[in-house]
């Protein structure tokens, strides 16, 4: 089988040839229809990634048609359509234990220090990590599993109330999806804050009540202006993460505003503590979800509640191209790996 595979930081990925894998026991093989791309994969492919063992198989994001099933598989037969939950869990550590595979402390992720979808087959360690999608569309259905997955679980630590203001940072493929998600399932007021106008027209067209480009406006102002007595934002989940968005996040809240960290750019944040000590302010970390919100998730797409937004598909052996003009902003909503 074909798979685009990792060889060395910061080098280009490499077409190679692998035997398709056999499942033992719980496992299963899966033939992957698609595959999202991901910024983690971006990640892992530019920096030089602690406990990788080069070369591997980067995709976590994945839908597929069952290839073949280990002996003590029950429950999925071959020919059926699924996706893949891709955090797997030590099980063992304290929270796994507590269900947490999301937090995982020893995980050995899928995509990372486990082969995974950027390639024609993918084998899942345990049958458990897998929902059936039956007739859904594949593309659509990969793309639920870490971005919609995501920015589901960011929104249930932003502990919404329908009366509040929510800001969204960042409308790429997350954004976008919280976006529709927060107005599908609640009655907050959301602002979409973004550099790129293009994104925030996509924003409005998946149902943003405001869009806010910060190298025009003051976000803080705007903000401010558009707030219950000036007061500020209930809640800011901020996609990008770097110094710049988190400091402009934290100024936006109110009393009792919650700050949800979820992009992966990075930086730092220096926090007055005596307004932590009166203010009521939460900063909460935005995971990936858990296994059953995936499954809550599902129910959602399947319902017609909400619909990823795929842009962009390409060749398994374009995977290079993908990753670039993911890097480079230029992916509206998420792209997709067909191999
Ligand atoms: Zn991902
Ligand atoms: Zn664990």
């Amino acid at each position: 089988m074909r798979a685009m595979r990792i060889v060395g930081p910061g080098k280009p990925l490499e077409l190679h040839d692998l035997p398709i894998p056999k499942p033992s026991g719980v496992e299963v093989v899966i033939k992957v229809e698609a595959c999202g791309v991901c910024h983690t994969d971006l990640h892992f492919v530019t920096s030089q990634i602690l406990g990788a063992r080069y070369p591997f198989t980067p995709g976590h994001e994945i839908s597929g048609i069952i290839h073949d099933v280990g002996q003590n598989v029950k429950d999925f037969k071959i020919g059926e359509r699924v996706i893949v939950y891709p955090h797997f869990g030590c099980e063992v550590c304290k929270q796994c234990l507590r269900g947490f595979p999301n937090h995982c402390e020893n995980p050995p992720l899928l995509g990372f220090i486990m082969d995974g979808g950027y390639a024609e087959y993918v084998l899942i360690p345990h049958f458990k990590y897998l929902i059936k999608v039956s007739d859904s569309d594949p593309d659509e259905a990969a793309v639920l599993t870490c971005s919609a997955l995501t920015a589901y679980s960011a929104l249930k630590e932003a502990g919404l109330e329908n009366d509040d203001l929510l800001v969204i940072i960042g409308v790429g493929g997350l954004g976008t999806m919280a976006v529709q998600l927060a107005k599908k399932l609640t009655g907050v007021t959301v602002v979409a804050m973004d550099i790129d106008e293009k994104k925030l027209s996509l924003a409005l067209r998946m149902g943003a009540d405001y869009v806010l480009n910060p190298s025009k406006e003051d976000p803080i102002k705007f903000i401010k202006t558009i707030s219950e007595n000036g007061a500020g934002a209930d809640a800011v989940i901020d996609f990008v993460n770097n110094s710049e968005t988190a400091e402009i996040a934290f100024k936006m809240l109110r009393t009792r505003g919650r700050h949800v960290f979820t992009g992966m750019y990075g930086g730092t944040l220096t926090i007055p503590l005596t307004q932590m000590a009166i203010s009521g302010i939460k900063l909460v970390s935005g995971k990936i979800g858990r296994p059953g919100d995936l499954r809550e998730l599902v129910s959602l797409y399947k319902r017609g509640l909400i619909k990823p937004f795929i842009s962009k598909k390409f060749r398994l052996e374009d995977a290079n191209k993908a990753l670039e003009e993911l890097k480079a902003g230029e992916i509206l909503g998420r792209a997709v790996l067909k191999p």
